[in-house]
């Protein structure tokens, strides 16, 4: 024996029972038949079956996954290896690998690559040449053979699939857990750094990136870097890769009568996950990751997003489906948007909730003249509080065409004439259906910066946690692309699916251990305490700095 052994990171052995317990995400899925579904429907269109792959799709995410679970790399060589060396032949009998016994190393790096090409191909929206860099030309030629319709049809298959592996991680623990949920979610879009950031050729002005369906990212209001003016760069991040949009359970949360907030701890794990290019469709990406909540079973209750969706997303492309499944929004709003947002028939939107017109100009403004600067924190929040009084009572929730009932404030006294010359139906008549139309953009489940908006728009921290905790470096490191060195977006996609559901594990593991292990769960309550005064959004960006900058995009808006 020589003094090397036992001391490489990969001589140790997978145990039997850590390949059944990482295969049974995969299997319970449903993810399996869904694959084997659209690849039996790409073959029927060609007519000839394709060679049967001989490691199945199964055995090569189960591989990988193996990977992401060990904070590896997911290399293809790091698989050969593990399938190799660190399976035992109870293991490679249970993926159906045993026949790899008599293969050489190359030829199951052939075999395993060749799998993964099979795995990806019938749910690639995205097929291209992967192994060269296009030309301007060659690049525009394939996008323009795309039929977008059918690549749109593919890309929302691809989620259902991807989105079915992340789920049956978060279900993890028996589904004890997500069981719980009252059905909060918050969303939010990371970017994702891919390989061939040199980008186009500038000088030949040649080629196009050897990752042509990435782009690059620009962190603002919108992600996509449109509303930055020259000179003000230096308050974005940009770089080149994918935007990755996770959409993470949040605490439970509620509001009781009494307006007294109850919460409850939950772990948060991410449901449901979107990707395209970076700062592309951040309200289309959104839709994409939020769907996995109703298509898992799991109730809908409140959804909480950043500017980049309620205030810069399409309506089309975003709220009208985000309320059709049922979202309550939890938003804030660009300086620009804020005070009166819409009016219908008399009542005022003002800050995302309807009020008696009757509300005094200086209501109205309340938030804004904070933003502008002419009213301290303490002014507006009294007279956010005073808003109250004319604010519209909600009847009913959206009816399967998005109508909901208002009523009219009551004990407005002479605040409110009915009979003035003015007054519309909402004052005359005191209940109005409000159209879905009217008002959607900026709707908000609770008065703008009252104690309850604040309290929920808080749990949506819990989706930059996962951001965090995905990119930890000393961890899942997903922003380093070198971890994952396959080219091709969807390619991508699924190998951020897989660290995504590794992290969800080690998230219900320390949930578990939370609740066997009082003294532990006293331990990490100490440090949560602790780590309120610590840097921002994985030690990058303080509350501070953040402030500062917002305020600065702000003022420009
Ligand atoms: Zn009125």
């Amino acid at each position: 024996m020589s003094d090397l052994d036992y001391l490489g990171r990969h001589d140790t052995r997978l145990e039997f029972q850590r390949v059944v317990n990482a295969a049974r995400f995969i299997d319970q899925s449903g993810a399996l038949p869904k694959l084997a579904a659209l690849r039996a429907k790409m073959r029927a269109g060609r007519g000839a079956g394709g060679r049967p792959g001989s490691v199945t799709d199964r055995a090569i995410l189960v591989v990988l996954f193996l990977l992401a679970t060990e904070h590896e790399a997911m290399h293809l060589t790091l698989a050969t290896h593990t399938v190799r060396r660190r399976l035992d032949a109870a293991s490679l009998r249970y993926l159906e690998l045993h026949r790899f016994d008599e293969l050489s190393e190359v030829q199951v790096y052939h075999r395993l690559a060749r799998a993964l090409q099979t795995l990806i191909a019938p749910c690639d929206p995205f097929r291209g040449p992967r192994r060269k860099r296009l030309t301007f030309a060659e690049y525009e030629q394939l996008v323009n053979s795309r039929d977008i319709e059918a690549v749109e049809r593919l890309n929302d298959v691809l989620h259902e699939i991807v989105n079915d592996l992340v789920f049956s991680s978060a279900n993890a623990d028996g589904g004890q857990w997500i069981a719980q949920t009252d059905g909060n979610f918050a969303f939010d879009g990371t970017l994702i750094k891919a390989g061939g950031g040199r980008g186009t050729d500038k000088k030949f002005g040649r080629y196009v990136s050897s990752e042509p369906d990435a782009s690059i990212y620009f962190r603002d209001g919108d992600h996509s870097g449109t509303d930055i003016s020259a000179g003000k760069k230096k308050f974005a991040k940009h770089a080149f890769g994918f935007e990755l949009t996770l959409a993470t359970m949040t605490d439970n949360f509620r509001v009781g009568r009494d307006g007294e907030v109850h919460q409850q701890e939950m772990p948060h794990v991410v449901v449901g996950i979107g990707w395209d290019g970076a700062s592309r469709a951040p309200g289309r990406n959104a839709i994409r990751a939020l769907k996995s909540v109703p298509a898992h079973g799991l109730p809908v209750n409140l959804g909480l997003g950043d500017r980049a969706y309620y205030s810069g997303a399409k309506t089309e492309h975003f709220h009208v489906f985000a309320s059709a499944m049922g979202f309550k929004p939890v938003t804030e709003y660009r300086v620009d948007q804020l005070g009166k947002q819409d009016d219908y028939r008399g009542a005022l939107q003002v800050d995302g909730w309807w009020y008696c017109s009757t509300m005094p100009k200086n209501l109205i403004s309340a938030t804004k003249d904070y933003k502008d600067g002419l009213i301290d924190k303490k002014t507006r929040n009294k007279r956010v509080e005073a808003r109250r009084k004319y604010a519209a009572i909600r009847k009913s929730r959206p009816d399967s065409e998005g109508v909901t009932r208002w009523s009219h404030p009551v004990n407005l006294g002479h605040r409110c004439n009915p009979d003035r010359k003015d007054a519309d139906l909402f004052c005359t008549q005191k209940t109005i259906s409000i159209p879905l139309a009217a008002g959607l953009k900026h709707a908000q489940e609770f008065q703008f910066e009252s104690p309850e908006w604040k309290a929920a728009y808080n749990l949506r921290t819990t989706v930059e946690q996962a951001n965090g905790g995905l990119k930890r470096g000393s961890t899942h490191n997903l922003g380093e692309k070198e971890k994952r060195r396959l080219r091709g977006r969807t390619a991508q996609f699924v190998l951020a699916a897989l660290v995504v559901m590794a992290r969800n594990i080690e998230l219900l593991r320390l949930a578990r251990r939370k609740q066997e292990d009082v003294e532990f769960a006293k331990s990490v309550a100490r440090k949560k305490e602790l780590r309120k005064s610590m840097p921002y959004n994985s030690a990058r960006m303080n509350d501070d700095e953040r402030e500062e900058i917002e305020k600065a995009m702000a003022a420009r808006t």
